[in-house]
């Protein structure tokens, strides 16, 4: 299968995109279970919590295999299913986990794939670390809706591949599964999240003179969470673009992965309350993505986004991504609506 990365990543990519499709598999399946069932209670967050450290355990143990000494930055950590209250949640976790790895990993082990992901970076010699949200988007995932798995290698704090698993979104077959993945200096890349055989396809933003290649034109994406992205003041800068249709609402970084498919211009990301940081694994995988597609991405008031300062985005705040061209007169309108940078 041709692989569309560096050479020097080719490896990195193929393991990527395995562990990333088999970490979709399991979060699929449960997510199937339980809407079919009818047993995702608005309260209960056990189905998200059971997929969500499964996922960690699956992307961990390929990583594990294919590049041992590898570090991992993921969102979770196994303290919580070894503490004996969470027995029953910590048996559902591992009989997912050996269902897509394997009968013969043992329960601890599965724990332990989990906590490869407590890995702090030094900040003062970053090297080469991978990082992972193992389900973005929970909030969709328990509604049914949209969510992602997403993975990154980031190497001396540049993201140089990232690879976005978005089982809910529409693959290049028209299928439901979406598997895109991008490879710097080397574009981005789709293929249908559940069929290996499939050639990966090109994705590319928007163009200038295409539908929504200007700003009045433009379509919007930003979180169904309104806590997430100040939804107020989104609506305040499309208005002041010209732009008449409301933001579509999405969660997790299927944003990413629209914009990069050119299937909307602009993603709002604007701050809710001051002192949030955004985490590296919510936006690494799916900033290259639209960055390889031809866009850009930077934070709300138009800085890049540097990877340098460990687990969060330190330096930044909010997040505008777009399909390029727009991007400047994009941050010029969000600006009047956001709050001074010293009191984010
Ligand atoms: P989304 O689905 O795009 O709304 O984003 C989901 C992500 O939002 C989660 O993975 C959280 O890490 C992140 N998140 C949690 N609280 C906030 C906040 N106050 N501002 C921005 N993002 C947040
Ligand atoms: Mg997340």
């Amino acid at each position: 299968m041709s692989t569309h990365a560096p050479a020097a990543l080719a490896q990195e990519l193929e393991l990527a995109l395995t562990a990333v499709r088999a970490a979709s598999e399991v979060c699929s399946t449960v997510q199937h279970d339980l809407v079919g069932a009818g047993s995702m209670s608005k309260g209960d967050k056990s189905p998200v919590t059971v997929a969500d450290f499964a996922s960690q355990a699956v992307v961990a143990h390929h990583l594990a295999q294919a590049f041992p000494d590898d570090p991992l930055v993921g969102e979770e950590d196994a303290s919580a299913l070894r503490s004996g209250d969470e027995a029953s949640l910590a048996d559902q976790v591992i009989d997912h986990a050996q269902q897509a790895i394997g009968p013969e990993i043992t329960g601890p082990q599965v724990l332990d794939l989990i906590d490869r992901g407590n890995h702090q970076p030094d900040l003062g010699n970053l090297g080469r670390y991978w990082t992972l949200d193992p389900i973005d988007g929970t909030k969709g995932f328990l509604r049914g809706q949209q969510y992602a798995v997403a993975l990154a290698l980031l190497i001396d704090g540049q993201v140089v591949l990232g690879v976005l698993g978005c089982p809910n979104l529409d693959g290049p077959d028209g299928e439901p599964g979406l598997l895109l993945s991008a490879g710097i200096g080397s574009g981005c890349y789709a293929r249908p999240l559940f069929d290996d055989a499939a050639e990966p396809q090109p994705c590319r933003v928007t163009s200038g003179g295409q539908p929504g290649g200007d700003a009045a034109s433009a379509r919007f994406v930003e979180s169904v969470e309104s806590g997430h992205s100040d939804q107020g003041a989104s609506a305040a800068a499309v208005q002041a673009l010209g732009t008449t249709a409301e933001p579509v609402r999405i969660d997790s970084q299927c944003k990413y992965a629209v914009v990069a498919q050119g299937k909307a211009e602009v993603y709002l990301r604007l701050p809710t309350r001051k002192g949030y940081r955004e985490k590296i694994w919510d936006h690494a995988a799916g900033m290259i993505c639209v960055q390889e597609a031809g866009g850009r991405v930077t934070d709300a008031y138009g800085r890049p986004l540097k990877f340098t300062r460990g687990a969060q985005l330190e330096d930044n705040a909010g997040i505008v991504a777009t399909s390029g061209p727009l991007h400047d007169a994009v941050v010029d309108a969000v600006r009047p609506h956001l709050p001074d940078p010293s009191e984010v």
